[in-house]
């Protein structure tokens, strides 16, 4: 069986202030690249418990290399880079299952450590047919084209409420800190972390029967929304249309393409 691991950073075991995710010259940063590691050996080591004979990781955060190839655990593929042609690179029909393991919960969750869709920053949010998602079900969608069901989904406790929101009572959540707000909360000791981890995955990947691949009626109409005016002005729309001040709509056929307005 093979798993497709997509990781991101905000929802790793110990990340828990900005500077850990997106401030690439801080010591911060560098020591959540390790906790990162952390968590991806934990979620392989356990992928392998449960059976999965390939496990590919892709390196999903911001600029697309956060990974230490010293702590990479052999045997596995570790799918990382800048200048991609597609977000989730190597994936394909041949997975059996896939794994969001850092993910953290949409823009505007109250208790979501480290909460946003896409940009940190910029304060947008995201539409498909009328359900506003966060970057867990961007991502399902994505597996979901290739017929791939979500099995695991690992981030605070916010980031397991939302995913099982969107992919049902069956996939594994593991919850490894718990926001109080946007960067503050309670964290879990990495090693304890892990241990949660390796068990999800082991237990994850005996469900793939019974979870679906995460699919919507196409073609998608996609919207974005911009907190103001001003930051609305200064988007460049590639395929999108404004329909209002802060608002731009875009009509997708195939989920590959949701990210691209
Ligand atoms: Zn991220």
């Amino acid at each position: 069986m093979k798993v497709y691991i997509s990781t991101d950073m905000e929802g790793i075991s110990g990340v828990v202030v900005w500077e850990q995710a997106r401030e690439f010259a801080s010591p911060h940063y560098e020591n959540a690249r390790r906790l990162l590691m952390g968590d991806i050996r934990a979620a392989i080591q356990g992928c392998r418990e449960g059976g999965a004979r390939h496990v590919t990781v892709l390196d999903g955060h911001g600029g697309g290399y956060n990974f230490v190839p010293e702590l990479m655990l052999p045997g596995a593929v570790y799918a990382t880079g800048t200048d991609r042609r597609q977000p989730h690179m190597g994936l394909d029909e041949s997975f059996a299952a896939g794994m969001l393991l850092g993910y953290h919960a949409m823009a505007g969750t109250p208790d979501g450590m480290l909460n946003h869709t896409q940009s940190s920053r910029s304060g947008i949010r995201y539409w498909y047919n009328g359900l506003e998602c966060g970057e867990i079900a961007q991502s399902a969608l994505v597996m979901g084209h290739f017929g791939v069901p979500v099995v695991m989904v690992t981030g605070d406790e916010a980031t397991c409420r939302e995913a099982k929101e969107f992919l049902g009572p069956e996939i594994v959540t593991v919850a490894v800190k718990k926001g109080y707000g946007r960067t503050c909360g309670e964290l879990l000791a990495p090693e304890e972390a892990h241990a949660l981890i390796i068990h999800g995955a082991r237990e994850a990947v005996k469900r793939v029967d019974r979870c679906k691949p995460f699919r919507m009626d196409r073609p998608i109409l996609g919207t974005i929304r911009f907190p103001d005016k001003q930051t609305a002005d200064s988007f460049r729309p590639s395929r999108s249309y404004r329909v209002d001040d802060v608002t731009f709509e875009a009509t997708f056929n195939s989920p590959l393409e949701i990210y691209f307005f």
